[in-house]
């Protein structure tokens, strides 16, 4: 925990502040999870705090408590960049460059309020004038975790326990990446005592799939390709085999997992086109020492973390394999 950051924002929450929070697009349970129990805990503390999301976020997170206050960028423009203009405090959680949400990223550079970043990916930019980084952490769950802590433990409650909860599950693939520490089973300990209940959670996220959403798993199972002589596969879905299944978003989550519990495979990689977006999302996963971030970086325009990264592509879904096929062969070499 960072004490120098801890005591600025301390300073800085002693009079009363407007605050605005903002996830990464397309959020996930830890960009949700984080954002809301900051959002109950800057409530708690008597401050303004609104979540602004960049895009909608998947069903399987809508019954998040406090979800229904946040604010989608396209459906409430107006009051959106009111909130930001008229913000003493930013928060930016679970990313770390300004290009992770989209049109939100000038109306937050142009603000006058001061930047804070919670974050736990690499390579920070430097935006922010109050910065709380740290690559080691499981999840920014978990860092918010350690503030409320570190502020005023008294604020725990079951509204926030069960968010952060969430989310250290969700990025921590249920407690077994690496990342995961005693200290994020102590964290999760005490969240259980502060009354989330951990089996409901794991219900309402890993057992809430709809029918269309498990035959699209089937599809994208048969489409898995192993690079020869390579322990790396790869899985494509095209616009037309998500509308066989009436793709609602957040339904491919987790396909990308599937590639790496195959013996011996170490990098996994899904590919899925987007076609009103006009790009092909590409999700990467890998085990032990290769680094899908640094693949993500220097080939599709992405980052994320060493065993989980993401990026994109503007070509068509053929000349995207094709290009994911040749970098392959340029780092055969590491594995
Ligand atoms: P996912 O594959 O679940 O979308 O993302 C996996 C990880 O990579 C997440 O931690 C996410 O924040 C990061 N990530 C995904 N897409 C991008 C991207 O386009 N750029 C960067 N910098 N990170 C990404
Ligand atoms: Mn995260």
């Amino acid at each position: 925990m960072d004490k120098d950051f801890t005591s600025a924002l301390k300073k800085r929450l002693q009079s009363p502040q407007k605050a605005v929070i903002i996830p990464h697009k397309n959020p996930d349970g830890d960009a949700l999870g984080s954002t809301l129990a900051w959002m109950h805990f800057l409530h708690f503390e008597n401050h303004e705090a609104v979540i602004i999301s960049p895009n909608d976020y998947p069903k399987f997170l809508s019954w998040l408590p406090g979800q229904e206050q946040i604010l989608i960028l396209n459906e409430k423009q107006e009051l959106i960049q009111k909130k930001i203009e008229e913000a003493s405090l930013i928060f930016t959680l679970d990313f770390n460059s300004l290009g992770r949400i989209d049109k939100l990223g000038d109306m937050v550079s142009n603000a006058k309020g001061d930047k804070v970043m919670i974050d736990h990916h690499e390579a920070p930019e430097d935006y922010a004038a109050l910065m709380y980084s740290d690559p080691q952490m499981s999840s920014t769950c978990e860092m918010i975790y350690h503030l409320i802590n570190a502020l005023n433990p008294v604020a725990f409650s079951p509204e926030i326990a069960t968010c952060l909860y969430t989310g250290i599950m969700t990025d921590t693939g249920s407690f077994r990446y690496p990342s995961t520490t005693a200290k994020t089973h102590k964290a999760i300990a005490h969240l259980l005592e502060e009354g989330a209940n951990g089996t409901k959670i794991h219900e309402l996220i890993y057992d809430s799939s709809s029918f269309n959403r498990i035959k699209l798993l089937g599809i994208a199972l048969s489409n898995l390709i192993q690079i020869k002589s390579l322990p790396i596969v790869y899985i494509t879905l095209t616009q037309r085999e998500l509308n066989s299944c009436d793709y609602q978003k957040g339904d491919t989550e987790g396909f990308v997992n599937y590639g790496l519990s195959l013996e011996g495979i170490v990098f996994s990689c899904i590919m899925i086109e987007n076609e009103k977006e006009g790009k092909i999302k590409i999700s990467f996963r890998s085990k032990g020492s290769f680094s899908v971030n640094d693949f993500a970086r220097n080939y599709f325009r992405g980052g994320g973390h060493i065993n989980a990264s993401g990026g994109m592509s503007t070509d068509t879904m053929s000349d995207t394999v094709a290009r994911f096929e040749q970098a392959v062969k340029e780092i055969a070499n590491q594995f």
